[in-house]
């Protein structure tokens, strides 16, 4: 079997996690001040602080920046629910830019178009590990005086022009296990922000700054030493990781490029990818089965596929309807929905698992067309 994501932990993290346990001290503490840390370095932001998952990232990092009720903000339309209901949970309304078809990120020119008097923020997601438009986007905000946060959940030492996601705005990753780094659930905020980075951190503790002394109202956002232990070794290995990330891809690439009604995913000029998906979009009619015949024929050769994400995020009942939810219309959004089909791309692969993806899909189109 070859799934479509896979985790696997060394020496060193079984050391760690140990060394916390025996610690009896395993709840937030020093283990988490050196993944922040090391965090930092790794992408070059100035403050980190970390959270007990991605989505709570997200919602901290607007509640910090004073995003709340009556504010808008632009999003992506094409991204995980957990996007959406960060905004929801600040009490914000969520408007939705369409995405561009080589990137799968929002248009700047799209977020442009939705800008009013009542926008904060604009909230791109750096989709399946590629960086959106960020020297694009960043004007736009600057321009309007806008918020950036960014949904960086997926895309942990991605850059575009030589900078990282992360460190355009305030940054919101996710260290969920299925992710390029994980801590099995967790998050970390990013900033370069001294003052925001302060709010964050009492924010995160119940708004206490010292002991019983609370100076606004707060939550329980902090993650534990034991999680931090998990993900701190990976750093370490990370650029090595994202190496076999790449060579992956480009070796599906090489495999899949020529093949009628399948188009490959790129890597743009000036971004590093770091692959945390890799999605090829199926033409039924061109290709010869659809992409829910594709992702069968996969699944009966043992190979694990995804659908990210199948509908846009707020085409679900329970969002219809709601004042928070502006249901701007995303054709090119909508359209990639019903055309994505994610392969296994991660670290565990070697050539041969890679050459076993191009063959099966070679053979489904193959035989239908
Ligand atoms: C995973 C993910 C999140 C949420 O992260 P959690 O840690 O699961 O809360 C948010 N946005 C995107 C795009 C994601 O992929």
């Amino acid at each position: 079997m070859i799934p479509i994501s896979s985790i696997s932990f060394d020496s060193r993290v079984e050391e760690l996690v140990l060394e916390v346990l025996r610690s009896g001290m395993i709840a937030q503490g020093p283990m988490v001040a050196r993944l922040e840390e090391s965090f930092g370095e790794l992408i070059g932001a100035k403050h980190v602080v970390a959270v007990n998952n991605g989505t709570t990232a997200l919602a901290a990092a607007l509640e910090a920046l004073g995003i709340g009720p009556g504010d808008e903000v632009i999003t992506s339309p094409f991204t995980f629910v957990a996007t959406i209901n960060a905004i929801l949970q600040v009490g914000a309304t969520a408007r939705f830019a369409d995405v561009a078809v080589d990137d799968f990120c929002v248009r700047p020119a799209s977020v442009e178009q939705l800008v009013n008097g009542r926008t904060a923020a604009v909230l791109p997601v750096h989709l399946y590990g590629q960086c959106a438009d960020m020297p694009a986007l960043a004007a736009v905000a600057e321009q309007h005086g806008l918020a950036l946060v960014e949904d960086a959940a997926q895309a942990h030492g991605a850059t575009i022009a030589g900078r990282a996601a992360g460190t355009w705005g305030t940054g919101c990753f996710s260290l969920y296990a299925t992710k390029n780094l994980t801590s099995g659930e967790g998050g970390l905020i990013t900033t370069n922000d001294d003052e925001l980075a302060d709010r964050l951190r009492v924010l995160r503790n119940q708004g206490m700054r010292e002991r019983y002394v609370y100076e606004m109202v707060g939550h329980n956002y902090r993650l534990t030493d034991l999680q931090a232990a998990v993900c701190l070794p990976q750093i370490a290995r990370y650029e090595s990781n994202v190496g076999q990330r790449q060579r992956n891809a480009d070796r599906l690439t090489d495999g899949l490029r020529d093949v009628p009604g399948l188009t490959v995913p790129e890597a743009l000029p000036g971004r590093r990818h770091v692959w945390h998906q890799y999605t090829v979009l199926i033409d039924p009619i061109e290709f010869g089965a659809d992409r829910g015949e594709l992702a069968r024929s996969l699944t009966e050769r043992g190979i694990g596929s995804g659908i990210y994400y199948p509908r846009v995020a707020f085409d679900y009942d329970c969002y219809a309807g709601l004042d928070q939810i502006v249901e701007d219309p995303v054709p090119i959004a909508e359209q990639l929905a019903s055309r994505c089909l994610s392969l296994p791309v991660h670290a565990g692969l070697d050539d041969d698992a890679i050459d076993r993806v191009v063959a099966a899909v070679r053979e489904c189109a193959g035989g239908r067309s």
